[in-house]
């Protein structure tokens, strides 16, 4: 038996309600329903729901539930509404600024710095394709004529793509190289020969490059806690400027005990939401760089208390930026406020291609850093030709009068 189509039903008459009925290929329906922001959740049970259970056996029921939970698990606090909290509170500290005619680093306080470095995220042109299956193994991209498929080359020519990064200012760049192992177990378990492949792009880039360029291991919450500890004893002989997500999130404790099993500094977690979120991880202890995203922890106004509680607790912070344009630059007008902005994280693949694409004003990287912008507000706007673009959808909801 296979599921073969998911409706979902909305009624005008019981607004916060929504209805959804799986079908079989033998023609069975299987109902069920939940409350509240039904379009949100619509448009979530088509995407990721369907992506997970159409074609597929309907009685692996807890199959499926762990793989429908595995995204939530790793939102940590960033749900829909929280998202699009963060969405709201950047474009109104956009208007402050246009209000007012200053940037908004001035808003927040003025300049710590006027520039702050940047590293590359080793992603290629098309890494934010379709989710799904092998997500971070498979969307590698090729080794085309674009010069910036940093995801094949960190898997496929790491010494060349130092140098590339080097050429350019870059002293800091961000690979995954274990994550397609822990697609083949769920994470539970990382072999001493997969450890070894994993291993090859950092052997390689110190042989070529030395110490010339610091490297970030991501490890994108995949693992358990012995496969994390296990990968982390391996990467110390390489020294990384830091391991990032090793673990689910949802556990500080564990990630503590991670922390006290390596002498590799933690970076998390883009996937934690809200000061809630962060403030067991501080107060255990669990992390050494808060990596925090703009635009999916709440904002502007979130991500700056976030940034004061890591500053207490003498941590710096490292804003996350493998999303879009406007996150990318609210995060650079907080590194220029914040006095514990360590670096700035960019893709290089992004800012040459689909953030020039839909936006004009994002600051170029000089040399391996972005200067402060001067422009008022986020001084980055939307191209007007993406409202018309055949592949977009335009919904407008305006205020109701009463009369
Ligand atoms: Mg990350």
């Amino acid at each position: 038996m296979r599921l073969v189509q998911i409706d979902t039903i909305r009624l005008a008459n019981h607004p916060r309600a929504i209805f959804v009925a799986l079908h079989t290929d033998d023609g069975l329906v299987g109902y069920g329903e939940t409350y509240d922001t039904p379009e949100a959740v619509e448009s979530y049970i088509h995407d990721r729901g369907a992506a997970t259970l159409l074609g597929k056996d309907p009685l692996a029921i807890d199959k499926h539930w762990d793989k429908l939970h595995r995204e939530p698990r790793l939102m940590m606090g960033k749900t829909v509404e929280v998202r699009a909290l963060s969405a709201l509170d950047v474009a109104l500290w956009d208007l402050f600024g246009k209000a007012t005619n200053l940037p908004v680093w001035q808003l927040l306080g003025g300049l710590t710095r006027d520039k702050i470095r940047v590293y590359n995220t080793c992603a290629g042109y098309e890494y934010q394709g379709e989710w799904g299956e092998g997500y971070h193994s498979t969307a590698k991209g090729s080794d085309s004529q674009h010069p910036y498929e940093d995801l094949y080359a960190f898997l496929n020519h790491p010494a060349e793509l130092a140098k590339s990064l080097i050429s350019e200012g870059y002293s800091q760049m961000k690979i995954w190289p274990f994550d397609h192992f822990a697609e083949q177990n769920g994470g539970t378990h990382i072999s001493l020969q997969d450890l070894k492949k994993g291993l090859e792009p950092f052997k390689k880039i110190r042989e070529a490059v030395g110490d010339q360029i610091e490297i970030a291991a991501e490890l994108h919450n995949l693992w358990s806690l012995p496969a994390a500890i296990r990968i982390s004893k391996a990467l110390e002989d390489y020294k990384p400027v830091w391991i990032e997500d090793p673990i689910p999130m949802d556990n500080p404790r564990a990630l503590a005990s991670f922390r006290e099993s390596t002498s590799i500094p933690v970076c998390a977690s883009e996937t934690i939401g809200t000061r809630w979120g962060f403030r067991e991880m501080f107060e255990l202890g669990a992390l050494d760089i808060a990596m925090l995203d703009v635009t999916w922890t709440g904002g502007i106004s979130e991500a700056r208390k976030i940034a004061t509680m890591a500053e207490v607790y003498s941590l710096p912070v490292a804003p996350h930026d493998c999303v879009g344009p406007f996150t990318l630059a609210a995060n650079i007008h907080l590194c220029m406020n914040l006095p514990n902005a360590m670096v700035q994280e960019v893709v290089r693949a992004f800012m040459s291609g689909w953030y020039k694409d839909v936006s004009v004003g994002l600051p170029e990287v000089i040399n391996g850093y972005i200067h402060a912008p001067h422009n008022p507000g986020l001084g980055v706007q939307l191209k007007p030709e993406v409202y018309k673009r055949s592949d977009a959808v335009v919904r407008t909801t305006t205020e109701k009068v009463i009369s």
